[in-house]
């Protein structure tokens, strides 16, 4: 755990030494909260929860008595982990037989990667898992989504340009009549131009509950950390149509944006289920509040 830590801390080294600048002075005074301020709407923390952060440190700067602007920020990685705790949240399998997990997010945000990662992570948990190619329109994404089935060795439901809803019912069903511990469902982040992407996931959500009456019993969001309040708009929008329960957060490993997972903690506070730090296979952590405040702030 010590590298992940490490690397994350790292990773988010352009995001917190702009927040960190703010705490060298000799005195706690309004200049500091101002510069903080910047510096957490520059983080892309959002104007919501960048007031929240500061009335809430406020109140614990006034708590403590303190007079040392090094303690502020300290007292901020309280403030910022307290806000992040409601994300932090275990993916749980095995109430349902298979658990049916739908996984979208827009081209490039690592869902691809995020699905090997996630499916090597399950196998070696003991699980047995079942992949879905539902992105039917993209040859290369139901090519790579096989090269993570044969590394893994789980089977694969994958039908070149079949339909994406069709894909997605045959791996549900074939997941219950296999036994599998889970199905995960790769569906596509960029359609044919006059296709709706939102249309199309709405309706393999609605095909797989045909399949069965509980699923999609998770349908998770891949954001890359990187692309700040970009990510949220996704949140919203993703959640609007499909009712998200969890979200991967990729690409924590090098941004200047980490602040995001405050805005999304104040504004849609939808479970992390895993952090993205590398692009390596073992590079899927469970997201700790405290953790990433600390790896932030110190
Ligand atoms: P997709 O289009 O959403 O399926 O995205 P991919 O899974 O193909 O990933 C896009 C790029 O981001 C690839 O070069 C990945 O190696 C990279 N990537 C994915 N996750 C991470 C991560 O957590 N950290 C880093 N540094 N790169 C990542």
């Amino acid at each position: 755990r010590g590298s992940w830590m490490t690397r994350l801390k790292s990773g988010l080294r352009k995001t917190g030494s702009s927040i960190a600048t703010v705490f060298t002075g000799t005195k706690i005074d309004e200049q500091l909260y101002e510069e903080l301020e910047e510096a957490l709407l520059m983080a892309d923390t959002g104007v919501k929860a960048t007031q929240h952060l500061l009335d809430d440190l406020k109140q614990r700067v006034k708590d403590s008595k303190t007079t040392d602007p090094a303690a502020v920020k300290g007292l901020l990685a309280d403030a910022l982990a307290d806000l992040l705790a409601p994300l932090e949240k275990p993916l749980v399998i095995g109430e349902h037989s298979p658990t049916v997990i739908m996984v979208a997010g827009v081209n490039g945000a690592g869902k691809t990667t995020s699905i090997g990662k996630l499916t090597k992570h399950l196998a070696d948990a003991g699980q047995s898992v079942l992949l879905a190619a539902a992105d039917t329109f993209r040859a290369a994404a139901r090519e790579q989504l096989g090269v993570w089935a044969t590394r893994n060795t789980v089977e694969i439901i994958s039908q070149e340009g079949g339909d994406p809803a069709a894909v997605s019912f045959d791996a549900v069903t074939a997941g219950k009549a296999r036994n599998k511990d889970v199905v995960l469902v790769d569906t596509a982040g960029r359609l044919p131009t006059q296709l709706h992407l939102m249309e199309e996931l709405k309706k393999i959500k609605r095909v797989v509950t045909k399949a069965d009456g509980t699923a999609p019993h998770e349908v998770l969001l891949v954001i890359d950390g990187n692309t700040g309040q970009n990510a949220l708009n996704q949140v919203r929008a993703f959640d609007d149509a499909l009712q998200l329960t969890g979200l991967i957060v990729t690409k924590l490993d090098g941004t200047a944006k980490g602040g995001v997972l405050a805005a999304i903690a104040q504004e849609r506070p939808i479970p992390v289920y895993f952090i993205g730090v590398g692009e390596k296979v073992e590079d899927l952590e469970t997201f700790s509040a405290k953790e990433f405040a600390q790896a932030l702030l110190t």
